[in-house]
């Protein structure tokens, strides 16, 4: 067995794959693929409708909420979002936290003000800030839920006067949270929902229509909503893969169930590192995600040791982020149980 720690692309149920599979050579039985069918077609149609109402259902999302399946990653989120919510004379507030919040704060920048109410820089983000205050006129404010590159997460939605925009892109599905708190939430689909290609943006209605700028098509939220996230050809394959693992979360029982199992896989990991002087995790305990565990060594000698018995216990993708060094290990819903302890063990008898 090989045991899938990637970041992204990255590990999704044994049971998609088969089903998906399924799916390009005979999609329900109606002898075409799911890559030869129109978009326009009720086949299709349904693909899309079931994957939005079974989100709905799991992120128990009211009615203000509109779901789209966009292209261009979590990426094109970072300058899509202050396109369509912010004005050139108008503040956003972003919380500095890693690597992909500042990218988004660099393409916000493009479209408006932006005030970084609070950044881990100093901590080298191995923490999430606490202690910040968002001004209230700002139009929105952003972070990201769960730091995928440097392993802090978010286990509580911040108290402010403002709508939340939220990169979701590596813990979306992964713990509960009041998602209709959320003025915006956005996540490429590889890391937990489904393949790579297409965006997942769920957007509160009372958020839009409020921006002055000329925008393409392809960029704009109401567009997008009004045609039923077939403005154009949509990603179909890469939808249909979401639908699949979003049937996937229901049939386990939800997210809460995903976060059961997901504070026992990191809760696992977290105490066998602690445990074993050798391995140092980078993160301040209360903020450690429970995603993407991250984690050096003193020695570099032992941590090409470490890599070279990761290796031959088939283990894949837990070298570490090139910016970051040492080890991160992605714990996503959909790696099982077996591949923690597996790995726990290697680390108990290293
Ligand atoms: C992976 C990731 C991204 C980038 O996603 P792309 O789909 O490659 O653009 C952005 N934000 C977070 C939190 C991520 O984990």
């Amino acid at each position: 067995m090989t045991h899938n720690f990637n970041a992204g692309p990255s590990i999704l149920p044994r049971e998609v794959f088969e089903e998906a599979s399924r799916g390009i050579l005979d999609f329900n039985g109606t002898g075409l693929s799911i890559l030869e069918l129109g978009h326009r077609t009720p086949l299709f149609e349904s693909v899309l409708e079931e994957a939005s109402q079974t989100l709905r259902e799991l992120m128990h999302l009211n009615s203000d909420k509109e779901i789209l399946f966009l292209h261009g990653g979590a990426s094109t989120q970072f300058f899509q979002v202050p396109m369509n919510l912010l004005n050139e004379e108008e503040t956003a507030a972003y919380l500095d936290c890693g690597v992909w919040g500042i990218k988004a704060i660099k393409e916000a920048k493009l479209f408006g003000y932006v005030e970084v109410v609070a950044s881990s820089k100093e901590q080298g983000y191995t923490c999430i800030p606490k202690n910040y205050t968002v001004p209230d006129n700002a139009r929105y404010f952003h972070f990201t839920t769960n730091n995928t590159i440097e392993g802090t997460e978010m286990f509580s939605i911040p108290e402010v006067n403002v709508p939340l925009v939220a990169d979701m892109s590596s813990d979306i599905l992964s713990q509960e949270m009041d998602f209709n708190r959320f003025g915006l939430i956005y996540a490429g689909a590889q890391k937990n929902i489904g393949a790579a290609g297409v965006n997942v943006v769920i957007v509160d209605k009372q958020m839009l229509g409020k921006v002055h700028r000329k925008m393409p098509s392809m960029m704009d939220y109401q567009l997008h909503i009004d045609n039923g996230s077939m403005l154009n050809t949509p990603p179909v394959f890469a939808i249909y893969v979401c639908l699949l693992t979003l049937r996937w979360v229901k049939k386990k029982g939800g997210i809460a169930a995903m976060e059961t199992l997901n504070k026992a896989k990191a809760d696992l990991l977290y105490n066998t590192l602690d445990a074993n002087p050798l391995f140092k995790p980078t993160v301040a305990k209360e903020d450690r995600s429970r995603m993407n565990v991250v984690f050096t060594m003193d020695d570099p000698e032992k941590e090409k040791q470490f890599q070279e018995a990761c290796k031959a216990a088939n283990m894949v993708g837990v070298k570490g982020h090139r910016s970051v060094g040492g080890f991160r290990v992605s714990l996503y819903n959909a790696l099982p149980l077996e591949s923690v302890i597996a790995l726990t063990d290697l680390i108990k008898s290293f």
